[in-house]
């Protein structure tokens, strides 16, 4: 299966338009900061920390440990130095963390089984920058067992687990990142993987696009022996996507954020099952008869209310797009506009990547203690600096919980600071991130082993049918039975026995854009 992919036509793309924003580069690795300066730098780099997921519990939290890890001299078992994390001594417990991981990754396991004979990334040397957590360090063992060797680093400042990061600087990765890293560390770390004497990358694993930017930066003779990127973020997506409409993409690169298995998986699923974990960890309150809004019915705001309404919670939805609210009104929930649930509402969750849709007079209208939270992209959906002014008090009341005070002792319970609920207060699940680890490790084996020629310079779409392959590897968890088509039932289909069997422009929950009727919308408008 893993050789017979190479024949399936991979689909250009390049037709979004945002602007390149790289990380600002102001640091300068000689002018350490002091321990506090380091402190007050750290926050998130890029925009990739809420594009995809960590898992922030941490029960060997070594926080009251102040030495940096780069002040540290240490040394794995065997002797090895050619790491840096916050303590090699924690690397049992992240092993532990690892193989509670590998349980709920069946396809990556399925895949080093595969590769016991054959070594798919045998001579690759891949560069990795994502968040180091236990599902990570399952994808990073599974790309060493098909042969490649890594070097890594975190792409979030906060999300590294570091009892996982010790495991794998243990078993021989050289892993470079900790929990509560500054910005300057962060770039250290990225620096440290790439700049390294008598070794040099031919792979690019990157999640936001920051370690790209960086070999972009420093290192851009580099790319001469690159083979390709595997970006999964939507951030690092758009980057790619403007510097190959720029011309100065030099090598070929794989979109793992638009293939359906993490985009239809993640978005839904991962939300449906994250949503009362972070609720419930900031609140510990009870869902059952509560009446929550949810803004936007896409694939989040979806998860969300299946997993409120089974929770027996009353739940209303706000949208903007008729399908979609059609869709909410068929799923069972009340559409409405925020204005008219929002004095009875106990929760207010907003999923709409859009901006300002909770704004100061609806939080002056919420009733006392509603929680108020945010599921999207960004901390733009809920207007929390209009909650900066004088006449209100801020009291912080738990980790990432704040307790918003009005005059009159009304208060609301803000989540997050209006940022990723789930990232940033509960953990998401191990499975839904087994399946965008395979679909990188596949597009790794793809880039990798694909000949002279086949990709150019641009960013390439994964094919449906390796989305297929992905979705198969997963199947066995469930003792799921999939039914195969009849010689004479794919003749009448017109389909490939094997797939794919979907068209391209499929969406599977959703209706597609494509072809839009402009002859009936003229007549409408
Ligand atoms: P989507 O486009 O499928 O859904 C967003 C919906 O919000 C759309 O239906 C849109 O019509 C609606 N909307 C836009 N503005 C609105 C407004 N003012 N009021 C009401 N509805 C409005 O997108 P999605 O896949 O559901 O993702 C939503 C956001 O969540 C994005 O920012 C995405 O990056 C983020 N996301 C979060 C997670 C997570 O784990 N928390 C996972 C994936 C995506």
């Amino acid at each position: 299966m893993l050789s017979s992919k190479k024949k399936y036509i991979v689909n250009g793309n390049s037709g979004i338009k945002a602007q390149i924003q790289f990380a600002d580069q102001k640091q300068e690795f000689n002018k350490r900061p002091t321990k506090i300066g380091r402190r007050s730098l750290s926050r998130s780099i890029s925009q990739s920390s809420t594009d995809s997921y960590s898992s922030a519990a941490s029960y060997t939290d070594s926080s009251d440990d102040e030495t940096s890890p780069r002040d540290k001299q240490q040394k794995n078992s065997k002797g090895n130095s050619d790491f840096c994390v916050k303590n090699i001594k924690q690397a049992e417990f992240g092993r532990r963390e690892i193989e509670i991981a590998e349980q709920e990754m069946p396809a990556l396991m399925a895949l080093r089984k595969r590769a016991q004979g054959e070594k798919p990334l045998a001579g690759a040397k891949i560069v990795g920058c994502t968040h180091i957590t236990a599902q990570t360090a399952v994808l990073m063992e599974t790309l060493g067992a098909l042969g490649a060797q890594c070097r890594w680093a975190a792409c979030n400042i906060y999300s590294t687990l570091n009892e996982v990061a010790a495991a794998l600087a243990e078993s021989g990765f050289p892993v470079f990142a900790w929990k509560g890293e500054s910005e300057d560390d962060f770039w250290w770390c990225i620096d440290r993987c790439v700049n390294v004497e008598g070794w040099q990358p031919n792979m690019i694993l990157d999640d936001g696009g920051d370690l790209t930017h960086w070999i972009y930066k420093k290192y851009p003779n580099m790319f001469k022996k690159i083979k390709g990127i595997v970006e999964e973020s939507v951030t690092g997506v758009h980057r790619l996507y403007q510097l190959s409409k720029a011309g100065k993409l030099c090598v070929p690169a794989m979109n793992v954020n638009d293939s359906v298995t993490k985009q239809k998986f993640d978005n839904l699923y991962c939300c449906r099952e994250s949503i009362l974990d972070g609720l419930k960890r900031t609140t510990d309150m009870m869902f059952g008869g509560k009446q929550v809004v949810v803004c936007g019915y896409g694939e989040v705001g979806k998860g969300c209310c299946a997993a409120l309404k089974a929770m027996g919670s009353i739940v209303y939805v706000t949208e903007i797009d008729p399908i979609c609210a059609l869709q909410a009104c068929m799923d069972g929930f009340r559409l409405v506009k925020l204005n008219e649930v929002i004095r009875q509402v106990d929760i207010v969750i907003t999923c709409t990547g859009n901006k300002n849709v909770v704004t100061r007079e609806h939080l002056d209208r919420m009733k006392n203690s509603c929680i108020v939270c945010n599921m999207g992209h960004s901390n733009t959906e809920i207007d929390v600096a209009s909650l900066r002014t004088p006449e209100l008090t801020w009291e912080r009341v738990r980790s990432q919980v704040d307790h918003v005070i009005w005059p009159d002792g009304k208060r609301i319970v803000l989540l997050a600071e209006g940022r990723l609920l789930n990232l940033s207060c509960s953990t998401v699940p191990t499975f839904v991130l087994s399946i965008t680890a395979t679909t990188q490790a596949l597009a790794l084996i793809e880039l990798y082993n694909a000949p002279e020629g086949r990709y150019k310079q641009d960013v390439y779409l994964l094919p449906k049918k390796m989305d297929e392959y992905v979705a198969s590897l997963h199947l066995p968890t469930f003792d799921a039975h999939l039914t195969e088509l009849t010689d004479e039932q794919a003749k009448y289909l017109g389909l490939n026995k094997n797939g794919p069997f979907k068209p391209n422009y499929y969406r599977y929950l959703e209706l597609p854009r494509n072809g839009e009727a402009w002859v009936i919308m003229s007549f409408l408008h």
